[in-house]
């Protein structure tokens, strides 16, 4: 069987010709898909030869969602989806005063090995593929609209390509993930309002750039110097920092766009003033933003967070040194759904 959600217009196109159905066919499926639908029956206006013929050669992704957590704090939702081999990822809601945005996991685990993250405990599983991740946000948005969480006609309207997994380690899906979203005829949603995080793969980052020079970039930082980044995740190995600062400058060259650096903080390894100089030092000239996060807390880590009123200090001193800071709002600390806390306690 084939997976249909994964497939572009262009490529549903082909697939009429080849069964010798008329090209404007194409648009009638992706805009079903888009709208969740997971049944060839419910799509109304195709001849029931065509939907048969579908239906012998084509799967649409449809997880099951096996548990959904909300917080109590800030009404932020964690679902785990289920897809068909056993693999479960999350998928994290939000809601904030211009609509919803959802966090999606790009990967089921991760084998970056980040040593204060969660995701990546168990190393990786395997990538997703561009449907599942499709699937990821049609699944939350129509459990929306059954819940009549949509009274407020706010729809889901930006993604952030941030949960499970590194989405430059699998770019291939995650590139068809973006244009599916995109795509006029489907969610539509606007290239600007897609944020894309990673950990810092060199090259990848300018192929990225090459072709989304729309899409908004963060990178996890993290570190000041080699030393520092290195003991927290071991890619700096490969890519050290002179190197990540290199790629951001040359991202922020060609799309004119700025760049967010991620900052988690860590007690007694990343959060001094000293580090906070060094920052703004390594950073000065950019055209660019740093989202603090202070440390969520990881069993077995080793590693502890520092408190609210330290991340707020560390904004200020950077402010005082002209680089652009905010302490990250963290949304469902409660239900783990805050960043590096999407494990999966069942062991997918
Ligand atoms: N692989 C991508 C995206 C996933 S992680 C990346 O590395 O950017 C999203 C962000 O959460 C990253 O900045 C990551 O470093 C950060 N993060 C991971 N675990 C965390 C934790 N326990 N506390 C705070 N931030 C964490």
């Amino acid at each position: 069987m084939k997976d249909l959600l994964s497939l572009e217009i262009n490529e549903i196109e082909n697939t009429m010709k080849d069964l010798g159905e008329p090209t404007y066919r194409a648009s009638q499926i992706f805009s079903w898909l888009s709208k969740g639908i997971t049944d060839f029956n419910e799509m109304k206006n195709l001849p029931k030869e065509l939907k048969e013929k579908l239906s012998r050669d084509y799967s649409i992704v449809n997880p099951i969602i096996r548990s959904q957590q909300i917080s109590r704090e800030d009404g932020t939702r964690k679902y785990l989806l289920e897809f068909q081999d056993g693999n479960a990822v999350e998928a994290v809601l939000m809601k904030y005063k211009y609509g919803y945005s959802i966090c999606i996991s790009s990967q089921a685990g991760c084998r970056m090995g980040c040593r204060f993250c969660a995701s990546t405990v168990n190393g990786l599983s395997r990538n997703l593929s561009s449907g599942e991740m499709l699937s990821e946000v049609l699944t939350v948005e129509k459990s929306l609209v059954e819940k009549s969480l949509r009274k407020d006609n706010l729809r889901i309207g930006h993604i952030v390509i941030m949960g499970t997994g590194e989405p430059l380690d699998n770019y291939n899906n995650v590139s068809k993930f973006i244009r599916l979203v995109h795509e006029p005829k489907g969610l539509n949603i606007s290239m600007r309002n897609i944020t894309l995080s990673t950990c810092g793969i060199v090259p990848m980052i300018d192929r990225f750039s090459e072709d989304f020079p729309q899409t908004n970039l963060a990178i996890s930082l993290h570190g000041v110097n080699d030393e520092i980044r290195s003991s927290m995740m071991p890619i700096n190995n490969k890519y050290p920092v002179a190197d990540l600062i290199a790629a951001a400058k040359r991202y922020t060259e060609k799309t004119g766009r700025r760049i967010t650096f991620e900052y988690t903080m860590v007690n007694g390894i990343n959060d001094s003033d000293e580090d906070g100089e060094k920052l703004a030092n390594l950073l000065r000239n950019m055209l660019c933003h740093v989202n603090i996060i202070p440390l969520n807390k990881v069993e077995g880590s080793g590693f502890d967070t520092v408190s609210k009123q330290r991340a707020f200090e560390f904004a200020k001193l950077l402010e005082e040194r002209n680089i652009k800071a905010t302490v990250r709002r963290e949304l469902g600390g409660d239900i783990d759904a805050a960043c590096g806390q999407l494990r999966l306690k069942n062991n997918h």
